[in-house]
């Protein structure tokens, strides 16, 4: 275990940045968004970001190749970004759970070499969560936001920031930084025991997952709820983008005049035009788009990942939904003793 003052942080984000592009949450305007640091910024005391940290994985937008067509040649020219190693510091136990599930996705075979590609270039160094929100409930999933995963675990404890390395990267990384002294431990069990505390008093922390399986998808799939549940949904998908397990895209292809450029930017499967197709969509209405979001999330992403679910329990769709609905109140709806 390592340790540094928490008001020697600057000086810490300074030597950090000198060795690799380091992104860090930053206050922006009324949210926190993962930023690259510029000298100066700080560190925000948000709980999690607006966006979460699966953008600089898997970003919004991104170019994947770009093509040239003279007569009836087309010339194909990689266009990728070839990466540099970042550091990505401040990540949350439930954004850092979500980068697992995203890994199921990208990395299984065929592998996504665009997401391959930064995932082998960071270091993750989480936080761990000081004080939990009503709006969370990542201990649903197993998760400890008092001991997050990640190259490095960080917590502030009392005047200390204390580090740990999980990983070989995370050994490195720490011992190229002098300022570091040993020590912290009995100050991460303090402050271990301070976010337990809080956790164990959380509205959502007993939410009831029992049924949401494989071996029940066809009674979820038909239950009768989902008229009433999507009944109000919008379609606007704020919920998938601020989702740090969603992973839909769309790969279009842009005719600048000169050449073609092929990029993929975020989809929504609550969007009505997601699952178009030369006959027409297989999703007509909101309820059925509506259901995929939470039957993916709830039953059949762990029916196929060993118990995994697609959800972390961050609590920003509980937060963003114009409408406040979200996957709490569908697993209280359709959740074990409901119909
Ligand atoms: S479904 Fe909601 S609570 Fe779950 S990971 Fe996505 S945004 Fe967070
Ligand atoms: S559930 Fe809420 S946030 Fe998601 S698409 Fe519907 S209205 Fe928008």
């Amino acid at each position: 275990m390592k340790k540094i003052a928490v008001s020697a942080l600057p000086q810490l984000l300074e030597a950090m940045a000198a060795q690799q592009a380091l992104y860090l949450p930053v206050q922006q305007g009324r949210s926190a968004q993962f930023t690259r640091y510029e000298s100066g910024m700080e560190l925000s005391e948000a709980l999690n970001t607006g966006r979460s940290a699966k953008d600089l994985f898997f970003p919004q937008v991104e170019n994947l190749v770009d093509f040239k067509v003279t007569g009836k040649a087309i010339e194909v020219i990689e266009s990728r970004d070839v990466g540099e190693d970042f550091i990505l510091f401040g990540v949350r136990a439930c954004d850092c759970r979500s980068f697992d599930i995203l890994d199921r996705v990208f990395l299984g075979d065929p592998k996504d070499t665009y997401y391959e590609n930064r995932r082998s270039h960071a270091t993750v160094i989480t936080l761990a969560c000081g004080a939990p929100e009503e709006t969370c409930f990542c201990t649903v999933f197993g998760i400890d936001p008092a001991d997050p995963a990640g190259d490095v675990t960080a917590w502030k404890a009392g005047q200390w920031l204390c580090l740990r390395a999980n990983t070989k990267k995370g050994e490195k990384l720490l011992a190229s930084l002098p300022m570091l002294q040993n020590g912290g431990e009995d100050a991460v069990v303090a402050a271990q025991a301070a976010i337990h505390a809080i956790t164990e008093k959380l509205p959502l922390k007993d939410l009831n997952l029992t049924g949401f399986d494989g071996d029940h998808l066809m009674e979820k799939f038909n239950s009768p709820q989902w008229a009433q549940l999507s009944e109000s949904c919008l379609g606007c998908g704020s919920c998938t983008f601020v989702c740090p397990t969603c992973q839909c895209y769309d790969i279009k292809d842009f005719n600048t005049g000169h050449e073609i450029k092929r990029f993929r930017c975020w989809d929504s499967c609550m969007y009505s035009d997601f699952t178009m197709m030369a006959h027409g969509t297989n999703r007509p209405t909101q309820l059925e788009r509506f259901r995929q979001r939470f039957m993916h999330k709830l039953v059949y992403f762990p029916a196929n990942n060993e118990g995994i679910y697609g959800c972390v329990g961050c609590g920003r769709c509980l937060q963003k939904c114009p409408i406040s609905m979200n996957i709490v109140k569908v697993i209280k709806t359709l959740g074990e003793g409901a119909q």
